[in-house]
Order: structure tokens, then sequence, then C-alpha cells
């Protein structure tokens, strides 16, 4: 725990308002007596890890990385995190990311940017940038992400790691600040399935707290380790002929599809809607949910208020000083497709899509055991270069966000030089995401 607190220290553009030193130091201590005493001790106890800084752990700054929340302090620790403490892993920091999970970079951060682990010139991914890092440089064994439209799976493959978005439900979001509710999800990044695994386990289950939460079975090492069951997987033509992919993602994506092949499974290539449907689909309804998510911050019960004339002012200066350009970008695009006169034409128009790549997703799953897909069409770019075209950054989403409207489970492994394959499988069935990446190891 010392050495990974030392370490972060030294590096300070993965971590938001609060290290975690003394609290963590306190529990590490507990950890050693009780292994002095000859106690048992817990599947985690003692691991140090990070957090995302949209959790809610009691006593610490959650700011989700904005102006707005700078200076909030959590009330209440969020149900995944609580498994965690209790399973005895111990939070080392809250992490650096997109403010309110808005964007794909990591700039979006009143923090500075996240640097990619691999080149720092380029950026660590996002929104979950910090916690790739984080894990990718060995300065925490695993982290806490989010993912509302590929914030764990995107970074994860940027810092070549592995990162998991489990089927939508199987975590509780409690205590998760909302961004996009009806595709926010919360999951491990971590360098090994095994690890992954491990986690996933200890966060998962019902919470009474979280009326979209469900039940689910544990996955043992024994499920993972054992033969691989998939007989054909798949794969979505347009996301590989098309003349945005960058070429060494293409040509590493096809040499998986070989070795796949020779290993005797079968290879189906598969129909799927256009990247710019599925990009509009998601940020017409992600900026919805976030436009009414985010309508509570208004500096009268959280945030950074600053007084005006009277309190309709206050909101509005409170809002407009404190959110960034990025996040005012969505929540009046979300407020716009809401809109009388609007709403039957493009908010209706996006659930509509929604049923419809569902459906898609449904017939996929009754030919092939898995689908794989690269996780981005184009590499990570420099530092300063999102920020200069928002556009670019959305249609940099185009492999992930589908998967998430879907609320499929689906796991970035590292491959090659590029960044990274994502496997997907029908809802709740996680295990068989995690056997089949452990099958193409
Ligand atoms: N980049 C996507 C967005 O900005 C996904 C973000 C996320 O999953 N939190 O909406």
């Amino acid at each position: 725990v010392q050495r990974k607190l030392d370490l972060l220290k030294k590096n300070t553009h993965n971590t938001a308002n609060s290290l975690l030193e003394s609290s963590a130091l306190e529990l590490a201590a507990k950890v050693d007596a009780k292994i002095s005493n000859g106690e048992t001790i817990g599947v985690l106890e003692g691991i140090p890890f990070g957090i995302k800084d949209v959790y809610m752990l009691q006593g610490t700054y959650t700011t989700a990385s904005s102006n707005l929340l700078k200076h909030y302090k959590s009330a209440y620790t969020a149900t995944a995190i609580q498994k965690l403490l209790d399973a005895g892993a111990i939070p080392i920091v809250k992490e650096n990311c997109d403010s309110f999970g808005h964007g794909s970079s990591s700039e979006n951060t009143i923090f500075g940017a996240v640097k990619n682990a691999i080149n720092p010139e380029l950026v660590g991914g996002g929104s979950s940038g910090g916690s790739a890092v984080n894990v990718a440089k060995d300065y925490t064994i695993f982290s806490i992400g989010g993912d509302t439209g590929g914030s764990i799976r995107q970074p994860a493959g940027y810092n070549k790691i592995y990162g998991l978005k489990p089927t939508y439900g199987r975590i509780s979001r409690y205590g998760l600040m909302a961004y996009a509710s009806s595709t926010d999800c919360v999951g491990p990044l971590a360098k090994s399935i095994e690890d992954i695994r491990i986690v996933l386990n200890v966060m998962s289950g019902k919470d009474a707290k979280d009326q979209t939460s469900i039940e689910s079975e544990s996955i043992s090492e024994e499920t993972i380790a054992n033969t691989n069951t998939v007989k054909t997987i798949g794969y979505f033509k347009n996301f590989i002929e098309n003349d945005a992919i960058d070429t060494q993602i293409k040509n590493d994506f096809l040499a998986s599809i070989e070795k796949i092949k020779a290993k005797g499974i079968e290879v189906k290539a598969l129909d799927f809607f256009k990247s710019d449907i599925l990009v509009s689909t998601y940020y017409t309804l992600a900026m919805a949910e976030t436009a009414s998510n985010l309508s509570r911050l208004d500096g009268t019960n959280y945030g950074n208020r600053i007084e005006s004339e009277n309190l309709k002012e206050t909101y509005a200066v409170t809002r407009s000083e404190n959110f960034s350009e990025e996040t005012k970008r969505r929540i009046v695009g979300g407020n716009q497709v809401l809109s009388q006169g609007f709403s039957d034409e493009i908010y209706l128009k996006g659930l509509a899509l929604r049923d419809q790549i569902s459906e898609n997703f449904n017939k996929d799953f009754e030919e092939v055991d898995i689908i794989i897909s690269p996780v981005t069409p184009s590499t990570p770019p420099k530092i300063g270069d999102s920020l200069k075209d928002p556009l670019a950054m959305y249609l940099s989403d185009a492999y992930t966000v589908g998967f998430s409207l879907g609320q499929l489970p689906t796991l970035t492994i590292p491959q090659g030089t590029s960044t990274g394959i994502q496997i997907t499988a029908a809802k709740n069935n996680d295990a068989h995401v995690l056997q089949f990446a452990n099958f193409l190891k």
C-alpha cells in the first residue's frame, strides 16, 4: 500500500482531489495485525485499488472531476465499493476522469489531462482514463471504472489492459454518480482475466437500493479455466470494411480472426447498424438522460454555489460558471431532444432505434455464441486534439456504444500493437465472455 501511494504521489495526473493516504495506511495496519494473529483474511484483503471519482466513498471528496463538485464530500458509500471494503480491499486513490463521464480522452477534467501509459504524448482514453493508466502503470492492482458508452473498455484498450463492462444491472449503481442511467455500468479494470473475475464476483448482486440490479451466479475459477464451449463467433462486417478504420487496427483484428479459425471455431460475418446510426442513437439518449440527471446540481443542495441576485440567477450562474464546455454541450443537447416539438422527432426515434439494435443482437445470439470487434476505429489521439473536434471524439466511440445500448457484457482484452478487441456475449453470459477471453490468451 505504501509503495503504491508513493508512486501515486510522484505521478499526480491520474489522481482527482484525493489520495486516501491516512485511511489506507490504517486499513493496511489492520490487515498486518490480522495476519500476525493468524486470522483468516478475505479474498481481497490488503489489495490496494483505485476508484474513478464518480463513486461515493463516505468522507472522501467525490468531484466527478468537475468544478461544480470540487468541494463535495460523499455522505455515504456506493454499494459496489462497500462490497470491496467488506472483502478487505484498500482504496488508495480517487481517480481523474472526464467530468461526469463526459468524454473519451480524460481531458474534460479540472485536474489536467491524463497521459497514456504507453506514450505520454497521447491521451489516456476516457472517461475512466486515470483508472486505466493507474492499473497499466502498476500504481493500483485494480481500479473501478464506470462505463456508459465505452468508458472502461476504451481506456483499457488504449493502455493495453483488461476492462469489463458487465451485463447492465449485474453490479448495483447505488452511489455511482448517474450519467445515463439506462446504460451506466460499474466495472473493473485489471491486468489479468483472473483479477477481473474476482473483483466482478465481489461487486455483483441484487441491491435493494438499485431497482435495476439483478441476481447473478458467482463465476468460478473452474468455469473460466475449463475447455472452451464456444463453437461459433461473429463479427460485424461494417466495423472492418470501412474507410474510417485505422489499417493497423484492421490488420490486427483480421489476424485475431485467423487465430480463432485455426482453433477450430466457426467465424461468421454479421450485418449491423452503421457507425453513424449507433453514435447518434447513443448520444441522443445519453444526452437526454444526463440533462435530466444533472438538473439537480444547481448549487442548492450540492455544488459550488455562486450567489447571485435571486434564486433563478443563482442557478444559472452556478451552472454556467461551473460546468465544462463539454458538459454544457450535452445538457443543452439533451434538453433540446426532450423538448416539446423535438421529443417525438428525436428522442422517441432514438428509443425506437435502440429497440431495433437490441433485436439485432437477439437474432445474432441465436446464430453465434460470442461477438468480437475492435474497441476503437482509431488509435489514441495526441493530447489536445479531441478538445478541438468533439464530433470526431463522438465518432471514435462507434464500436463501444452499441453494446452499451444492448446492455450486454463486453470485455476489452489487449491485442497486438493496436487498441484491443472486445468480446461480447448475450445478456447475463458474463462467464462466457471471461471463459472465451481465457481461451484466446
Ligand atoms: N465517450 C462516451 C461519452 O462521452 C462514453 C462515456 C462513458 O462511458 N462514460 O458518452
